[in-house]
C-alpha cells in the first residue's frame, strides 16, 4: 500500500435523511456504513419503520394509479435521460463514495458509475419503444397484445455492485411505467440513496413513483416481499435468501425475478492465446476481490498447460497490489465487512486443509491492513471434487483450479455445481467454442474474454443462479404484464 493518494474526502460526515431526500421513507434510527479498508465511518442513513414501508407502498400505489406516468413513455424517457446526466456530472463524487462504502478500487468504482449511467440511457431509449403485437384473427375480429407495467415493484439489492445492480432493476422498471420501491443492502445504503436522490429531484417525476426503504432485509425487506400491495419483487442476492424470498412471496403470488449466486467455471484449452487467458483468469477471480456473482472462481485448465499456467497465475497473485481502493495503485481492495471476511476466511481454511495452496492462503492483519478486512489473493489446486470449496460460492478472492484432459470432461466439470450463472472459455478453435458454449449450462458464456457486460445484453442464471433475466429487451419485459385486447364486430356464442 502506498501513501500517495488523496486522503478521504467529505463523505465522512455524509448524512442522508428524510429532510434531505423526501423519497426516502425513513425517520427512525440511523444505519451507519463503514469504510472496509479503514473502518472509518462513511455515512449515517436514516432507517425505515414497518409503518413507513406501508406508507411507501400506499404512495407508490397512488402515484401509479393517478399520474400519467404509466401511459407516457416520452415523459419516462426524459426523466431517465436527465437522471443519467445528473449522475454523469457527479461521476467522481459517486465513485469515491462507492469505493469508501464498498471497498472496490477507484477505477472499478468509476466503471460501475459509468456502466450504471449507460444502463439508464439504454432503458430511457427503450421507454418509447415498448411495443405490442396485433393480428387479424377472423373476419371482423382483431387481437392486440399490449405490454403494460406490472404495477408496484420492490427492488431488493446487494452490496457488491450496489449502484449497478440497483439501477439494473430500477431503470427498466421505470422505463416500463412502474412505480419502484428500493431496498438497498444494509452495508451500502449511502451510495444507492445518493444516486436515487439525483433521480428523485426531477420535477416531472410524480411524487411516490420512486421510494426508498432502508433497513434490515429480515424486517423491512420481508415486509416488502409479503406486502399485498406489491406486485413484483426484483431480487438480487444470495441463492439461499432468494429461495426464501420466493417462498415468502408465494402467498401473495407476486411476480418474482431472482438474480442469485454463482460458482462460475473459466475453461482454458491448450490452443488458447495463453497470455490473454492469464490476464482474463486473474481478472475473473480477483476483480472486486472476488465479490462478483459471475466471478470465475473455478479455473479449468487442460492438462498439458496446467502446471505452467498455475505457476504464472500464482506469481501474478503474489505480486498483486492489495490495499485501499482509493489508492490508484491498488489492484485488489478489501472485503466488504469483518463478517464477510470471516466467511471467506472459513473457505481459505478449507483450502489450507484439503488442497495445495499455491498463492495466498493468508489473512492480511498487520499494518497497513490492520484496520480493514483484507485476505490475500488465494489459489488452490488438488482439491477433492466433493470439497465444499469446489461446490459452494465463496464470494471472495479464492480460486479453485481443476484439471481436465478432454473437452467432454471440461463440460462435465463446468456443469457439476448447482449454479449456472456464467462461464468463460478460452480457445482458438471456433468449432470448439461453439460446441462448449452450447453445452455449458449458464446464462452468460464469455469466449476469449470475461466480465464484460452490456446494457443491451441479457444476464441471468440457470439452475440455482436465478429465475428470469435482467438487462436487454428481456430484462425490460420482465417488468411488464402481457394483455390481450380482443375486438369482435359480430360475436356469435352458441
Ligand atoms: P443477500 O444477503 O441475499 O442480501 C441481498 C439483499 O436482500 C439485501 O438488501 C438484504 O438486506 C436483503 N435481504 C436479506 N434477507 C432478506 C429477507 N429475508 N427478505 C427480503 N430481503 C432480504 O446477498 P448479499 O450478501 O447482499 O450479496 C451477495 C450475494 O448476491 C452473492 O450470493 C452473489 O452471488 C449474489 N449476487 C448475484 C448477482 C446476479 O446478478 N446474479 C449479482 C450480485 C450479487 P440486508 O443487507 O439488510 O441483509
Amino acid at each position: 500500500m502506498t501513501a500517495t493518494f488523496t486522503p478521504r474526502g467529505s463523505w465522512a460526515t455524509l448524512k442522508v435523511n428524510n429532510g434531505l431526500h423526501p423519497f426516502l421513507s425513513a425517520s427512525a434510527d440511523a444505519l451507519s456504513s463503514y469504510d472496509p479498508a479503514t473502518g472509518e465511518l462513511v455515512a449515517n442513513v436514516a432507517t425505515s419503520t414497518l409503518g413507513q414501508v406501508d406508507e411507501a407502498v400506499d404512495s407508490a400505489e397512488r402515484a401509479f394509479r393517478k399520474s400519467t406516468w404509466r401511459n407516457d413513455g416520452a415523459l419516462r424517457a426524459r426523466v431517465l435521460f436527465r437522471w443519467a446526466e445528473r449522475m454523469r456530472q457527479q461521476t467522481e463524487e459517486l465513485a469515491e463514495l462507492l469505493t469508501r462504502e464498498q471497498g472496490k478500487t477507484i477505477g472499478q468504482a468509476r466503471g460501475e458509475v459509468l456502466s450504471s449511467i449507460s444502463m439508464i440511457e439504454y432503458n430511457a431509449g427503450q421507454a418509447r419503444a415498448i411495443y405490442g403485437r396485433s393480428a387479424a384473427l377472423k373476419e371482423g375480429v382483431h387481437g392486440v397484445v399490449l405490454r403494460e407495467p406490472v404495477g408496484i415493484v420492490a427492488a431488493i439489492t446487494p452490496w457488491n455492485y450496489p449502484l449497478n445492480l440497483t439501477i439494473r432493476a430500477v431503470a427498466p422498471a421505470l422505463a416500463a411505467g412502474n412505480a419502484v420501491i428500493v431496498k438497498p443492502a444494509s452495508l451500502t445504503p449511502a451510495i444507492v440513496i445518493k444516486a436515487l436522490a439525483l433521480l428523485a429531484q426531477d420535477n416531472d417525476l410524480p411524487d411516490g413513483i420512486v421510494r426508498a426503504i432502508v433497513g434490515s432485509g429480515g424486517t423491512v425487506g420481508d415486509r416488502l416481499v409479503t406486502h399485498e400491495g406489491i406486485n413484483m419483487i426484483a431480487f438480487t442476492g444470495d441463492s439461499v435468501t432468494g429461495i426464501n424470498v420466493m417462498k415468502r412471496a408465494a402467498d401473495s403470488l407476486k411476480n418474482v425475478s431472482l438474480e442469485l449466486g454463482g460458482k462460475s467455471p473459466n475453461i482454458v484449452f491448450a490452443d488458447a492465446n495463453l497470455e490473454k487467458a492469464l490476464v482474463g483468469a486473474e481478472n475473473a477471480i480477483f476483480s472486486s476481490a472476488g465479490q462478483i456473482c459471475t466471478a470465475g472462481s473455478r479455473l479449468l485448465l487442460e492438462e498439458s498447460i496446467h502446471d505452467e499456467f498455475v505457476e504464472r497465475l500464482a506469481q501474478r497473485a503474489r505480486d498483486m497490489n492489495v490495499g485501499d481502493g482509493l489508492d490508484p495503485a491498488t489492484q485488489m481492495g478489501p472485503l466488504v465487512s469483518a463478517g464477510h471476511k470471516q466467511t471467506v476466511w472459513d473457505y481459505v481454511e478449507i483450502a489450507n486443509a484439503e488442497g495445495t495452496v499455491v498463492a495466498g492462503g493468508r489473512s492480511l492483519d498487520d499494518s497497513p491492513y490492520d484496520k480493514g478486512n483484507f485476505v490475500a489473493p488465494t489459489i488452490v489446486t488438488d482439491l477433492p471434487a466433493d470439497s465444499r470449496l469446489v461446490r459452494e460460492e465463496v464470494f471472495g478472492p479464492v480460486l479453485v483450479v481443476q484439471k481436465f484432459s478432454t473437452e467432454e470432461e471440461a463440460v462435465n466439470i463446468a456443469n457439476s455445481t448447482d449454479f449456472g450463472l456464467a462461464c468463460g472459455l478460452w480457445t482458438s478453435d471456433l468449432d470448439r467454442a461453439w460446441r462448449v458454449g452450447r453445452n455449458v449450462e449458464a446464462g452468460t458464456i464469455w469466449i476469449n474474454t470475461y466480465h464484460h457486460f452490456y446494457g443491451e445484453m441479457e444476464v441471468g442464471g440457470f439452475k440455482k443462479s436465478g429465475i428470469g433475466r435482467q438487462q436487454g429487451v428481456e430484462g425490460l419485459l420482465e417488468f411488464t404484464e402481457t394483455k390481450h385486447l380482443n375486438f369482435d364486430s359480430n360475436p356469435t356464442f352458441w
